[in-house]
């Protein structure tokens, strides 16, 4: 290969310092010491455009793109579209959005549609070598004709057509003289292999169906196996990742391309993405979308990657996720715990802190004067001092957390009750003096006192301390907000074990969604636009929703802060 091809001397400078390597980087890294693609790395993301992406996808994308980047190599985004029945190009505009969106930008873009020309030549070429056929058989009888894992198939009595009637037959299935499912074209290869996928698969099928592309134009479509490896060939594709399940697909992929005579793409299977307590089959999570068990594809409990998005994961931490959870040959769950932290871990540097109470109780500073209004100094971001602070009002009443205040307190509770002193952050330090109930004995407004001495929250001069900081907004100046507190979609670990009776819907969890309409924000958070994330002090991170209006916010929890108040609670 001569050294002026740009991808052969990008390779050759490719990073060489040890990083975290997985498999498939591997055989990368082998291929690219023999020179087995002449140094070129070619790869491709294949989604069939028949539903939104999700999280396993950027898996499948990190690896990819990511691969290819780290070796000066090149990524087509191919659109697999040879359902013509089940593809629309609103999956078509989502999964460009949500690939650019991960941060990735693909060489080439490519629909299998594009080759249903070459692909069509391509089986007239293996039926005038006598490696294809037309079939009368139905869907039904092929399988009856298939045999089981035991037994070989039989032979179609179809299968020795000679030539010249199978490509009359062809040219009339493309003419579109047969109705739909009436005959196919199969590739002849061995009704007795051991493997399925190569007794004798059908190439194409009659289907009288308009395409999202091609529109009317054909009454026949090849079947995915005879689209797919053609695909990579026709871009020379060097390394095709996929999921394990096409591990068996492979010597049929590699069957059509020897017999072609066609540039050999190398496939590599690695293990599908799996978490726990979350569906990551599309067909399913469309059954959610149209069932209206979400609100839609882009519901922030669904795992697609416009959900997450919404709920307010970023692209970085979902990068980071795939990154660590790596590829390997067997298939397992990962636990969505781990998820979540890597989006804490990656929002913790970047979301600007605020002050938000979710569950609102009155509190009256008795001793502060009334009408007046001091501005705090707030830290923007204790992780990165460029972010600077803000000016956070101050007054005579507040609000905190219902959950801060106990007019009995559990042992171990340390937050405001009655007697007790804690600190305002950033505020002051105050104590309760009294309650204000309603009929029903419900306590609704709180009374404290405040010592001037701690202005900032900071400790007094007499040394004294406090073992609780809770947060706060001042009711004048709160910003009126709804909140949207989202639990995981399903109560199971795995989504899929339900009775013989049920589908995966009866795991559904019915407290997926709790929508908190009453809550007040710091008056910072007014300019909030949507997209844009926050941590609420001591609650979580959070980010605006697409349904915010001007002066009507509306929040997502993305992920909770860890709770260890809720785990001591549970323990009781
Ligand atoms: P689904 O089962 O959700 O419909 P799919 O495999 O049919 O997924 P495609 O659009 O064909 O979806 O997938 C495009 C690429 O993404 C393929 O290479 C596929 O192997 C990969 N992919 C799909 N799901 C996962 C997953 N859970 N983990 C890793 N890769 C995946
Ligand atoms: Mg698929």
């Amino acid at each position: 290969m001569s050294a002026s091809n740009p991808q052969t001397e990008a390779a050759a400078n490719a990073p060489v310092e040890p990083r975290p390597s997985n498999f498939v980087r591997d055989i990368i890294l082998d291929d690219l010491k023999t020179h087995k693609f002449s140094g070129r790395v070619q790869t491709r993301f294949p989604p069939e455009p028949n539903g939104y992406l999700h999280i396993g996808h950027a898996k499948a994308i990190c690896l990819d793109f990511g691969l290819a980047d780290e070796f000066g190599g090149h990524t087509n985004l191919r659109f697999d579209d040879t359902n013509p029945e089940k593809e629309e190009t609103e999956y078509v505009d989502s999964i460009m959005e949500d690939v650019k969106w991960l941060g990735f930008q693909w060489d080439g873009l490519f629909y299998a549609s594009d080759y249903f020309d070459q692909l069509y030549e391509w089986a007239v070429q293996l039926i005038k070598a006598g490696k294809a056929y037309v079939d009368d058989l139905t869907a039904d009888e092929i399988r009856k004709y298939r045999g089981t894992l035991t037994e070989p198939g039989k032979d179609s009595p179809f299968r020795n057509r000679s030539v010249e009637e199978n490509l009359a037959l062809f040219e009339r299935m493309r003419a579109g003289e047969f109705p739909d499912g009436s005959r196919t074209l199969r590739a002849k290869i061995d009704m007795a292999s051991p493997n399925f996928n190569m007794r004798d698969p059908v190439m194409y099928r009659i289907l009288h169906a308009d395409h999202h592309r091609t529109g009317s134009k054909w009454p026949i479509y090849p079947m995915y196996d005879f689209a797919h490896g053609q695909s990579d060939s026709l871009e020379q594709v060097t390394h095709s990742m996929c999921t394990l399940e096409f591990e068996d697909h492979r010597p049929l992929y590699n069957w059509f391309i020897k017999e072609l005579g066609i540039f050999p793409s190398q496939q590599i299977e690695f293990d599908r993405l799996n978490l726990t307590y979350t569906l990551l089959s599309k067909r399913k999570l469309h059954q959610l979308v149209r069932e209206s068990r979400v609100s839609g594809w882009d519901d922030p409990r669904m795992p697609t990657l416009s959900g997450i998005r919404r709920r307010g994961y970023t692209p970085e931490a979902i990068r980071n996720f795939c990154g660590a959870i790596g590829v390997s040959k067997t298939t397992g769950s990962i636990e969505l715990a781990m998820l979540e932290h890597f989006v804490r871990e990656d929002l913790n540097k970047r979301a600007p802190r605020a002050m938000a109470v979710l569950r609102p109780l009155k509190v009256v500073i008795d001793n502060y004067p009334e009408n007046q209004t001091e501005e705090m100094d707030a830290v923007n971001n204790p992780e990165d001092p460029s972010a600077g602070s803000r000016k956070i009002p101050f007054s005579r009443t507040l609000y905190i957390e219902q959950d801060d205040f106990r007019e009995i307190p559990p042992p171990k509770y340390f937050r405001l009750s009655p007697g007790r002193e804690v600190r305002l952050r950033y505020g002051y330090f105050v104590t309760c003096t009294s309650v204000v109930k309603n009929d029903k004995g419900e306590v609704i407004e709180v009374h404290c006192t405040y010592d001037p001495a701690t202005r900032g929250g900071n400790n007094p001069p007499d040394g004294r301390k406090v073992r609780s900081t809770i947060h706060w907004v001042s009711a004048a100046h709160a910003v009126n907000a709804e909140v949207r507190i989202y639990e995981n979609l399903f109560s199971k670990e795995d989504p899929n074990q339900t009775d013989a009776d049920q589908d995966f819907t009866a795991n559904l969890n019915p407290n997926s969604l709790e929508v908190l309409t009453d809550c007040k924000l710091e008056p910072s958070l007014a300019s909030a636009v949507p997209g844009n994330r926050y941590q609420f002090e001591r609650l979580g991170y959070f980010c605006v929703d697409l349904d915010s209006a001007l002066g009507k916010p509306v929040f997502n929890r993305t992920v909770a802060l860890k709770d260890t108040w809720a785990k001591i609670e549970k323990r009781k």
